[in-house]
């Protein structure tokens, strides 16, 4: 038992729910559930031009069909553009943050290459050159480390300037950037616990740099191996991955997935036993230093 455990699964509707995207939903809920926690489901569909309509109803519709729902309202970031532009008013207001002018072109001719491309070299960092106009924000990074401890990947450190830049909270298409987004609804959802896919493991030191800059509390970070095909390409809509089919088989192959070793006599029982069994036995530790696994 964990007083207050609070965790989320944050899909974002780009297509229907995939085995890979399932498996990180059933483990952050498997968690939280272990733990005596809430759980609850935020819908990142903040990038309107890659949702996919319908896909975010069809997400619910098929957790709820593997007996997963939120146990407090859906949060849409698409209604929550109020939120952001305060958080990046607050960045402003501190001198955190600055326009940039740059183009993607200009960014890739000048930059080093880091672990998420090219690194922005701060190029208007103290001003943009006269005559262009700037349209996306960039917070301002520094070369401190900032260190966490993952519950299953152990110690991460990042040194942001170097290995990032300062990187974008909002974009020039005015969409507010995910690393944004999530900082500051992760704090208003109260979220303690954040169980997410390892492709994500190397964002935690922005989003961690941004709520302290924001003031924000950090929550406990656990990732997950993400479930990859053949080729080692993370199943997702660009890889083509088939929607999670509805039966107690996929749910036990999920079991199987997050190394759980479900008895072979579960095969048998329906979802919500699966589940019940589950999360008595939640041992996340069997996934401990795995970044992704063949689904
Ligand atoms: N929406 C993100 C995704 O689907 C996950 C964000 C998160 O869990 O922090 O990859």
């Amino acid at each position: 038992m964990t007083a207050g455990y609070r965790g989320r699964f944050a899909p974002s509707p780009t297509g229907p729910l995939h085995f890979g995207s399932l498996a990180a939903a059933v483990a952050s809920y498997l968690d939280a559930r272990h733990h005596d926690g809430i759980w609850l489901v935020r819908m990142e569909d903040l990038d309107v031009p890659r949702s996919m309509p319908g896909a975010a109803d069809d997400i619910l519709q098929t957790l709820s069909e593997f007996g997963l729902s939120s146990d407090e309202p859906v949060m849409y970031q698409s209604q929550r553009t109020s939120a952001y532009e305060m958080a990046l008013q607050q960045l402003k207001e501190m001198n955190a943050a600055y326009l940039c002018a740059c183009t993607r072109r200009e960014i890739l001719d000048s930059a080093l290459h880091g672990i998420e491309g090219p690194v922005y070299p701060g190029t208007c960092r103290n001003g943009i050159f006269s005559g262009r106009e700037g349209k996306a924000w960039r917070v301002k990074t520094n070369d401190e480390a900032v260190v966490f401890e993952d519950r299953l990947q152990g110690r991460i450190s990042q040194h942001i300037e170097s290995e990032i830049g300062d990187f974008v909270v909002r974009r020039a298409d005015q969409l507010f950037a995910y690393q944004l987004a999530v900082v500051v609804d992760d704090a208003a959802q109260q979220i303690t616990h954040v169980v997410r896919g390892a492709d994500l493991l190397y964002s935690t030191p922005r989003q961690m740099h941004l709520q302290r800059l924001l003031g924000l509390a950090t929550p406990n970070y656990m990732h997950l191996p993400v479930a990859v095909n053949g080729k080692g390409e993370k199943l997702s809509k660009q890889t083509l991955a088939r929607p999670a089919e509805q039966s107690p088989d996929t749910m036990f192959k999920v079991l199987l997935f997050l190394r759980q070793q479900p008895p072979d006599d579960l095969r048998s029982a329906s979802i919500d036993e699966m589940l019940a069994w589950a999360k008595e036995n939640w041992q996340p530790e069997k996934l401990a230093g795995f970044k992704q696994f063949a689904a």
